[in-house]
Order: structure tokens, then C-alpha cells, then sequence
């Protein structure tokens, strides 16, 4: 079976982690979640002053830092863990304070040109999944297995309140994440540099109704078509 390149798109909280993550394992690929890049250096911004009361991003300052980011994965046994600098940094990326800033510093085309390139060096090698917005259309324009998710806006706000509550969130309301959720899809799939947008030849997957395992053996048979043929 050949080594290939799987690129999986889709709107936030869409559920694409989450089988991007389990076909990795199963198939002995590197995951990478290229949404944690853009949210890593969002709390650098944050961290180090460069997004003001307004949520404005200081783009000159983080722009002059960006040979200063370093973003990499380690594999625990908890999973992979997203490393800023050197430091775990996979909870605090995760929380609200970064999901909203995250869209605006993720539509500056210096940062964007940053992470593509860490992105394509993952890749070099195949044997990769890769979750984001642009892996099919300008990560990975080559991949030879592309998959666009689906889901509403409702649902994808549901489920990340739900792992937000899991994780001991009890003040964040499901509103509160609903409303991020329509922000960042409209700043997403409106912005000028890469937007969110379905490649030609991406396989559509609609999960609104779909259980984790029937979306996980979706996957793994449209790996199972790519990688034999
Ligand atoms: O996937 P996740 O929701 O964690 O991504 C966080 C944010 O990072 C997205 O809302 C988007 O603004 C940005 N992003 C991006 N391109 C990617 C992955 C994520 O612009 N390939």
C-alpha cells in the first residue's frame, strides 16, 4: 500500500480532529492539527500584549516575532500535545480567550505564509493527516485524499460546549459558543488569503447525524479507496 497525503477541511468544531486523530492511529500516520499552529500563536499574541482590550492584533509586532515562534507536537500518552516555544501549551490553546482571537490573526497572510511552510515540511514525506481550513486547497493542493466536513453551526457548538463542560468549564454558555462558532465561520470563510473553502476534488462528508464510530469507518474506508488505487 503506498504512503499517501490526507488533507481534511472543514468549518470549527466539525468533528474533524477527532477522526483525523483515530484514522492517524489506526493507520500508523502523524497527525497534525493545524488549527493548534494558528491557536499557539494566538496566546503568543495574547501573551505578550499584542491583542488590545478591542481584540485589534498588533500586526506589526507579531509579524517581527514570528522567527520567534516555535511551534511543534510531542505524543504523549494522552494524545499529542501542542508545544509553544517548548512549553505545553495544549490546554491553554484551547480555551475561549484564544478561540476568539484566533480567526483575526489567522487572516494575516505573514502568519499564514509561516505555518504553510511548517506545514508542507511535516508533510514532505507523506504519511500524514492533517486537519484544517486550506490543507486540500493550499497546503496540500496534491493530496490524494481530500475530505470536506460538514455540520451545522448548532451542532458543531454542542459539541465543543459539551467538551469545554468535560473539561471543567462551567462558566462559558452554550451561546457564548455559538456565537464564536458564527464569528469565526464568517472571518473563516471570508477572508481574503486562503479562505475555508471546498477544494474540487474533496469527498464531502455531512456528519449532523453521523456517531463518531460511523464517521470513523467512513474515513477509513476512503483511505482504504485512496491509498490502493
Ligand atoms: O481547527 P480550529 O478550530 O482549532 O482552528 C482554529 C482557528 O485557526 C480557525 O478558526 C481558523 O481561524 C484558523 N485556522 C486556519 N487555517 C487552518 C486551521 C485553522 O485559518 N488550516
Amino acid at each position: 500500500m503506498k504512503k499517501i497525503t490526507i488533507a481534511i477541511d472543514g468549518f470549527s468544531s466539525s468533528g474533524k480532529s477527532t477522526m483525523a486523530k483515530q484514522l492517524a492511529r489506526t493507520i500508523g500516520y502523524r497527525y497534525i492539527d493545524s488549527g493548534a499552529m494558528y491557536r499557539a500563536v494566538t496566546l503568543y499574541a495574547l501573551e505578550n500584549s499584542m491583542v488590545a482590550a478591542d481584540g485589534t492584533i498588533d500586526e506589526k509586532s507579531l509579524i517581527a516575532a514570528l522567527p520567534d515562534i516555535h511551534i511543534d507536537f510531542a505524543p504523549t500518552e494522552n494524545g499529542q500535545r501542542t508545544l509553544l516555544n517548548g512549553r505545553d501549551v495544549e490546554d491553554e490553546i484551547r480555551t475561549l480567550r484564544v478561540s476568539n482571537s484566533v480567526s483575526p490573526v489567522a487572516v494575516i497572510p505573514e502568519v499564514r505564509h509561516a505555518m504553510v511552510a511548517i506545514q508542507q515540511a511535516f508533510g514532505v514525506e507523506k504519511g500524514i493527516v492533517m486537519d484544517g481550513r486550506d490543507i486540500g486547497t493550499t497546503v496540500f493542493p496534491d493530496a490524494e485524499l481530500k475530505i470536506y466536513v460538514n455540520a451545522s453551526a448548532e451542532t458543531r457548538a454542542k459539541r465543543r460546549w459539551i467538551e469545554l463542560r468535560e473539561k471543567g468549564d462551567n462558566t462559558t454558555t452554550y451561546e457564548d459558543v455559538l456565537d464564536n462558532v458564527r464569528t469565526r465561520d464568517h472571518i473563516d470563510s471570508t477572508r481574503k488569503e486562503s479562505p475555508l473553502r471546498r477544494a474540487d476534488d474533496a469527498i464531502d462528508l455531512d456528519n449532523d447525524n453521523m456517531s463518531i464510530e460511523q464517521q470513523n469507518a467512513w474515513l477509513l474506508e476512503q483511505f482504504n479507496k485512496a491509498a490502493n488505487c
